[in-house]
């Protein structure tokens, strides 16, 4: 049986069904399609105001592949200009590829580049070493929740030091539903209330944050990279994935096939929630030792750098608030002692309120930006 016509322009034969609406459409129309609905997210949003100098976060990645191409074609309509930021995170063997296929998309599309470095930020720990140094403590999480706190940090100081005004990073429909379903299912209600919208305005001195491709759904993502022909790179982080959103994913998936909308849904849910007032997380502080905020004396990656530093790192990402409430003023102890890692621009990574688990966009602990 021959493919049917496109539904859009009646004139080519449709190269797929959009996987939630099931409209046919040829490949020209979807990556139409797909670029207006970005530029409607960001236009409805008002995430990117003309004259933005947006920092975007550039993993190698799928997503932040298709979020950097479709910006790029986006930007003169926006009146905005484009700075790629990597994070080497330290990882042998993964992070080099990965950042070899930044380092080609920077080129191919002439943007500018920069490259910030974990060990160069955070007092020489690299991803690497914090593994070594985590290794045994019987929590497979904590690489990513590390990783993700550090990440969000070293991506607000590259955009800083850039001189970007806003920051983007390519979480798609999918990551955000996860992680609203593994909010719920904590019943951390006031990283519920924060993961909502499209991102965060910038409280706090932090540049504000925004996920353009936050509507769009994996498949879309993976499609238009199909057809736009982006070289990305596709392997996983050698540090294997929180386990509990694994289980998110596979519910959503179970949950997707029975109403295809649920992804969207999630998204929206989340978005549309209003929490009673005894929910609402304390107005937080300045971390004691960055600035940042923070709803303890320690922000979180400044906690979980210290807990590193004195050789600790279960006290500090352990679910009870030990490790952080017994220490008072920060001091070293210990012969593990590194230097205080220069933590310079605050930002609300380190917003922590009820848990110090995770920051509040878990969805990057993939290792995608
Ligand atoms: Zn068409
Ligand atoms: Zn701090």
């Amino acid at each position: 049986m021959p493919a049917p016509q496109c539904a859009s322009c009646h004139k080519a034969r449709a190269a797929l069904r959009r996987p939630r609406s099931g409209q046919a459409l040829c490949t020209t129309c979807f990556c139409a399609s797909f670029e207006a609905e970005v530029l409607h997210t960001v236009v409805a949003g008002r995430l990117l105001p003309p004259g933005a100098v947006v920092a975007v976060g550039a993993s190698g990645g799928k997503d932040s592949t298709v979020l950097a191409h479709v910006l790029r074609e986006l930007a003169p309509h926006l009146g905005i200009s484009l700075h790629l930021v990597a994070v080497d995170e330290g990882i042998g063997g993964y992070r080099d590829a990965a950042l070899a296929a930044v380092r080609r998309q920077a080129a191919r599309w002439e943007l500018p580049l920069t490259v910030v470095a974990y060990a160069e930020l955070f007092g020489g720990w690299t991803m690497d070493a914090v593994a070594r140094s985590t290794a045994g403590s019987g929590r497979s999480r904590s690489c990513c929740t590390f990783c993700g706190v550090l990440r969000r940090r070293a991506l607000e100081e590259g955009a800083r030091r850039v001189g970007a005004t806003h920051v983007v990073t390519g979480h798609n429909a999918d990551d955000m539903a996860e992680t609203v379903l593994m909010n719920f299912l904590r019943g951390d209600a006031g990283r519920l209330a924060r993961g909502g919208g499209l991102g965060s305005p910038g409280e706090g001195g932090a540049l504000p944050r925004c996920r353009p491709l936050q509507l769009a759904s994996q498949k879309e993502v993976v499609l238009y990279a199909h057809f736009r022909r982006l070289d990305y790179f596709s392997e996983e982080c050698v540090y294997a994935p929180e386990a509990f959103r694994g289980h998110a994913r596979d519910l959503l998936k179970l949950l997707e096939a029975a109403r295809p909308s649920a992804v969207l849904d999630l998204v929206h849910s989340a978005e549309r929630l209003a929490l009673a007032p005894a929910a609402r997380p304390p107005p937080p502080g300045a971390c004691s030792r960055c600035g940042a905020l923070a709803s303890r004396a320690l922000c979180q990656a400044c906690a979980l750098l210290d807990g590193l530093n004195r050789g600790r790192p279960r006290l500090a990402i352990g679910k009870g608030r030990r490790g952080l409430d017994e220490e008072g003023p920060p001091g070293r102890r210990g012969s593990h002692s590194r230097p205080d890692p220069p933590l310079r621009s605050p930002s609300p990574a380190s917003r922590d309120s009820s848990s110090p688990l995770g920051s509040d966009d878990d969805v990057g602990v993939r290792g995608r930006l």
